[in-house]
């Protein structure tokens, strides 16, 4: 008789994992896709938002049937994990498995910084973690004619390790382009010890001067405690003020709610075997931006899609190896990259191995306009393999 497998999450994780569970699940085994959303956005396209270079219908795309092969998709809000006896609950009703994939992603908490939704809502600030806040934040920044313009990172973790410098470095090169450069400082603020502290201090030196390049200050150690709009400060632990005429902040993140309440680790992210994704309750599996990974260097594994897609091939083998059916040994390498956008149509690459035994062994390679066009070429891949291909396996 055929098994049921949930994989709840449609973005990359969930998507990857449905390609994948079609080359090893049964012909009789039901796999089902829930999202609360059919429409996806990738995560390297909004920055490019952020820049101007697309508007929200180049992004966006709904994953085809055809692509999708035999998973079956349900648009629903999950409410509720019952771990214990193997129901999830959502809007649509409830779903049972036999097996069960957690790509739910992380959420965006911005109330969890006092006084950043009022600064939001009053105009001051802006941020670029969804596609329509991305085009706020570029409207925002093509406004913007003189004064101070202040990148935050409100906490630790969130997604994408490049995407705060990438921003600035986006935000600078458009202020060039508006012609007001000469007139705004840009500033970044972060509570991390250099750019990107998983790549190690090379790369993190690498950053800075990119940035230092471009006239960009860059101030590390800064934790911050609230948010005044009305006079337009960011007040950090210990005191000090630093004000903005437009302040554009990385929101802090969290594990998603039913996710949370399921209470897997304090925190809420979903601790995982770092090779087979396997999380501590039996047939359930986590990837993605909810998966936490501890490195041998005690620091993260970064919420990158690049994991979250290399991931899902162990999940698909582990599932139908505990099913018992004939699949490899699921072992995910911690193998990644990521490019980094400079502006001006730039792009470097930050590549290597996560998982090596001495701490993450990432080495950056030197900008150059065809690395921005690998990064163009990724993601018209993604959304072509999603809209026009065939995943049936
Ligand atoms: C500005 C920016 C730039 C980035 N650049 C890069 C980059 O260059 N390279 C890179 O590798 N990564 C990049 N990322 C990170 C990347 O987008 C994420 O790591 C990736 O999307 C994680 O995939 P995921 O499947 O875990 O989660 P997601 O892709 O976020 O998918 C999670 C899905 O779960 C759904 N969901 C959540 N909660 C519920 C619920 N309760 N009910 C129903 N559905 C729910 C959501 O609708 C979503 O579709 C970037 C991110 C940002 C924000």
């Amino acid at each position: 008789m055929g098994r049921n497998i949930l994989v709840l999450g449609g973005g990359f994780g969930g998507l990857s994992t449905v390609r994948e569970l079609q080359k090893y699940a049964a012909p009789d085994d039901k796999i089902t896709l829930i999202d609360r959303s059919d429409t996806q956005v990738q995560g390297l396209s909004l920055l490019w938002l952020l820049r101007g270079w697309r508007t929200l219908d180049d992004v966006q795309f709904v994953p085809t049937k055809d692509a999708l092969g035999r998973a079956e998709q349900v648009v629903a809000d999950v409410e509720h994990l019952d771990l214990a006896n193997k129901h999830v609950r959502t809007s649509e009703g409830v779903f049972d498995y036999d097996a069960l994939v957690l790509g739910l992603g992380a959420e965006l908490n911005i109330s969890g910084v006092p006084g950043l939704e009022e600064a939001l809502d009053a105009g001051v600030a802006a941020h670029y973690y969804t596609a329509e806040a991305a085009v706020d934040a570029h409207a925002k920044l093509k406004s913007v004619a003189s004064g101070k313009v202040v990148f935050l990172v409100t906490r630790i973790p969130y997604k994408c390790p490049a995407a705060p410098y990438e921003g600035a470095m986006l935000a600078s090169d458009l202020l060039t382009e508006t012609g007001v450069r000469d007139n705004v400082s840009v500033e970044v603020y972060t509570p991390e010890p250099q750019p990107m502290p998983v790549a190690g201090p090379v790369v993190g030196q690498g950053v800075v001067q990119m940035l230092e390049s471009q006239k960009i200050g860059f101030n590390p150690g800064h934790i911050v405690e609230r948010v005044d709009a009305e006079a337009r400060e960011v007040v950090f632990e210990g005191g000090e003020c630093v004000s903005f005429d437009l302040l554009v902040f990385i929101p802090p993140h969290q594990a998603p709610a039913p996710v949370k309440k399921a209470e897997l680790s304090p925190a809420g992210w979903v601790p995982v075997d770092a090779h087979t994704l396997k999380t501590m309750v039996e047939g359930v599996w986590a990837l993605g931006d909810v998966a936490s990974i501890t490195l041998t260097n005690g620091k993260p594994l970064p919420k990158a899609a690049v994991f979250a897609k290399g991931q899902a091939e162990a999940i698909a083998q582990g599932v139908a190896r505990q099913f018992g059916y004939e699949a490899p040994e699921p072992h995910f390498n911690g193998e990644g990259h990521c490019y980094l956008e400079l502006g001006g149509h730039l792009a470097a690459k930050g590549a290597g191995n996560f998982y090596h035994p001495d701490g993450a062994k990432i080495e950056m390679t030197e900008p150059s306009e065809e690395l921005h066009r690998a990064k163009e070429r990724e993601e018209q891949e993604w959304m072509a393999q999603w809209t026009t291909g065939t995943n049936a396996g």
